[in-house]
């Protein structure tokens, strides 16, 4: 059995990314470390283009999955336009030289300094959340002698049975406005002289593992079109925006590819009639990246739980410790083949060659566990270990907790491999306080 997937491979019990051993990487890098792989991003960018090559969207890669600038360069070259939600991932990807016609822009409180940036850039839409914020832009954009092209956020009340943490189309969420006033909204959007309405956003959390929360909205949102609106409210529905949360494998199983969404949302499309934006960010990403970390220590309790204690802590990976998301890990030089699905709770009691085991971080606290109770090879003081899916929300959820300085991440290309971002050292952790010192 070998494990090969998304350019990770198992060759002679050993990592590889891409053509590279992780070890070579990690003994110039050090550790931990971010490890990227450029063609499993662009593999997947296409993947997602070709599923819906037949109504031809605007993909818009969601920024806050990872806004690393050489990622967002790779996906800038490959036709790629993003999705941002915030001032910060905005002056990202116009540093990179995106065109700004492709970018969109969510979030349910863009501040009147983050609208006005957007409007001087002149980014392609605002997806907009509140009645409230529709106005501050009309508002912004006159006194600029700008126009806003806006898209409308709609809250369907939908749960797409993700964690209640990343759900975000239920009517209980902050996210979107509900179908009546948006409603209102459109029948007197004549009152908002600096705005043009272009379409409908529907983002409703993630990720999402089947088509049913996807189709529903748009079924909602067609029906919506079809009763509600007259047929001037009709013209300004260009664009249907059909968010993001598109599913990965996190465990190994087998899950709903893009060819499998695209069956059933693209007829909704058509019928709506709609041009589409897509704003996928983990299909992308999470499986294109691993977290490298190195075992600092082995402690075995006397009644018997092991600790693998390692380099990498909740501050570097915030996922585990904040939706008790799991990440598959393994050793990076092992003769136990990796198994191909692993779910957590399954027993491997019977395979002697593995021990339970929790896989923690130095951080100060109980919830630091990136792996809790894992079937694992027996592991020594400096062995590697991978935590794979963690090219999203991975580095970008990462912060300094305990003035640890965040990771390098590094970007590979077949055979050679750079460094995408520096580790921070401790000088740039105090950047910013030291001259206020007296
Ligand atoms: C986070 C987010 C996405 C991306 O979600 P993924 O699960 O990474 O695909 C897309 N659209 C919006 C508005 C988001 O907030």
């Amino acid at each position: 059995m070998t494990t090969s997937f998304d350019f990770f491979n198992y060759l002679n019990n050993e990592l590889y990314c891409e053509d590279v051993k992780v070890k070579e990487i990690i003994e110039k890098a050090g550790s931990p470390a971010y490890i990227y792989s450029k063609n499993s991003i662009l593999e997947h960018f296409i993947e997602i283009r070709d599923a819906f090559e037949e109504v031809d969207p605007l993909i818009c890669f969601s920024v806050k999955a990872n806004s690393n600038l050489s990622v967002i360069k790779v996906l800038a070259d490959a036709g790629s336009g993003f999705d941002v939600v915030s001032g910060g991932e905005l002056y990202r990807v116009l540093k990179v030289g995106v065109s700004p016609d492709k970018i969109v822009f969510a979030g349910v409180g863009k501040t009147s300094e983050e609208i006005k940036y957007a409007l001087e850039n002149d980014i392609f839409m605002f997806n907009v959340e509140s009645p409230a914020e529709l106005a501050n832009i009309d508002r912004i954009a006159g006194s600029m002698g700008k126009r806003g092209r806006v898209a409308l956020r709609i809250n369907p009340d939908i749960d797409a049975k993700t964690h209640d943490k990343t759900t975000t189309g239920k009517k209980e969420n902050k996210f979107g406005i509900d179908f009546e006033s948006a409603s209102q909204l459109i029948k007197n959007i004549d009152n908002y002289k600096n705005i043009d309405l272009k379409g409908i956003h529907v983002h409703l959390g993630s990720p999402i593992y089947s088509t049913g929360p996807y189709v529903q909205g748009l079924e909602k949102v067609y029906k919506f079109v079809q009763e509600t609106l007259d047929e001037k409210g009709k013209q300004g529905i260009e664009y249907v925006n059909i968010g993001g949360g598109y599913c990965m494998s996190y465990t190994g199983e087998k899950v709903k590819r893009p060819r499998d969404y695209a069956a059933d949302i693209v007829p909704l499309i058509k019928k709506l009639g709609c041009k589409v934006v897509m704003e996928p960010g983990r299909f992308i990403i999470a499986n294109a990246g691993i977290l490298l970390t190195r075992t600092t220590y082995i402690k075995v309790a006397t009644w018997g739980k092991k600790f693998v204690i390692c380099d990498a802590a909740m501050n570097d990976l915030a996922r585990p410790s904040l939706y008790d998301a799991v990440h598959r890990a393994w050793p990076v030089k092992t003769d136990v083949p990796m198994p191909e699905v692993e779910l957590p709770g399954e027993e491997k009691g019977s395979d002697k060659r593995l021990e339970l085991v929790d896989i923690v971080g130095p951080v100060c606290e109980s919830s630091d566990v990136l792996a809790k109770e894992r079937w694992f090879p027996d592991v020594k003081e400096g062995d590697l270990i991978a935590f794979f899916s963690t090219g999203a929300y991975g580095f970008t959820m990462s912060s300094s907790y305990n003035t640890r300085p965040r990771t390098c991440e590094i970007l590979v290309d077949g055979d050679s491999f750079s460094t995408v971002r520096r580790r921070e050292t401790y000088e740039d952790l105090i950047t910013g306080e030291k001259e206020f010192l007296d």
